[in-house]
């Protein structure tokens, strides 16, 4: 029997970008006539045709299918709800704009075929095409990331790649709410293979992604695989405490030697300023880390699907 590879697509507003995708992997289907491609196209949410685009394109082709969410979720929840569903030996996570090439799939598929490898993992080499601004305080964070945990996560990495039906078991298993992909693909280890290429501009339309979007996942990121700001918090703490105790000493001997000048009222509330400030940051940092706590216990569902072609299926999870 064929081995199968379904390739999950977290699609949100991509009604012009899906028909290319789709004909990009026809060719793929070509090129790889040893097994059967499924595609699993997830719609988190789209304001615009996608949906309808993704029903006409499953009506012609049975290997397309669509998982429908009933409200953006974010492409953490699409990518997981794919992951969920998918049943091939072989499971691929692509984005919808064609910035992922399809025809690396090939590669990777040689690559986990030989059998050293269970997931080949795509990485740019450049990020030609974008915003120079993204491109530094990404390489920033991914290296700031990789110290303070326990991964390594390199600039450039991409979630799409392809992994062995073992792995993806492991990942699914993994229920966390607060779900950052890139860190839980590492996270899980597992023999993985680099696969490096040029990036490409998004075929048509633009990034779902703006500055405060990057931010909140930049922040998601560290909270979610570092205590490292919790210690930081916690020494900062102890630093200012010795710092206060040396004040107090210094204070009442100055206090017995030469009595109780009125003056330094300016430096005593830069002081009480400076002190409330760092508390208040300190609280906001265990803060972040109790709110993710929050959201982990209330076990909400990462997605709900409300429309799909593919049957039986895990449609909350
Ligand atoms: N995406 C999604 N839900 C969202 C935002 C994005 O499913 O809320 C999908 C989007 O359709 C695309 C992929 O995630 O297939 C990557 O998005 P985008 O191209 O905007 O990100 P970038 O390439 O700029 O990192
Ligand atoms: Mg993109």
């Amino acid at each position: 029997m064929k081995e199968k590879i379904s390739i999950v697509v977290p699609c949100y507003n991509e009604q012009n970008t899906l028909p290319k995708l789709v004909k990009e992997v026809k060719k793929l289907r070509e090129s790889l006539k040893e097994c059967t491609i499924e595609l699993i196209l997830v719609n988190d949410g789209s304001s615009d045709q996608t949906l309808s685009v993704m029903k006409e394109l499953s009506a012609v082709d049975h290997d397309i299918s669509y998982l429908s969410f009933s409200r953006n979720f974010g492409k953490e929840a699409a990518m997981y709800a794919g992951l969920c569903n998918a049943q091939g030996d072989y499971i691929a996570v692509m984005d919808a704009d064609l910035q992922d090439p399809p025809e690396l799939l090939i590669r990777m598929y040689e690559v986990l075929k030989t059998g050293e490898y269970d997931c080949a993992a795509a990485r740019r080499t450049n990020r030609k095409g974008e915003p120079p601004i993204r491109s530094w305080f990404a390489k920033r964070f991914y290296r700031l990331l990789t110290k303070i945990s326990d991964m390594e996560l390199l600039d450039g990495v991409r979630d799409y790649r392809l992994m062995k039906r073992s792995m993806v078991d492991v990942i699914v298993n993994m229920h966390e709410y607060n779900r950052f992909s890139k860190g839980i693909f590492e996270w899980v280890g597992f023999r993985k293979c680099w696969i490096e290429y040029e990036n490409t501009p998004r075929s048509s339309g633009g990034s779902k992604w703006n500055f405060w979007g990057l931010t909140k996942y930049a922040i998601d990121g560290i909270v979610n695989f570092s205590e490292v700001p919790l210690s930081i918090a916690s020494w900062l703490g102890l630093f200012m405490t010795s710092i206060s105790f040396l004040a107090v000493i210094f204070i009442v001997i100055r206090k017995l030697l030469i009595g109780d000048p009125v003056d330094g009222w300016a430096s005593t509330a830069s002081i009480i300023v400076f002190i409330g400030g760092l508390q208040l940051f300190c609280l906001g940092i265990i803060g972040k880390y109790l709110a993710k706590v929050y959201l982990e216990t209330k076990k909400r569902p990462h997605f709900i699907v409300s429309e799909t072609n593919m049957g039986e299926i895990k449609n909350v999870g």
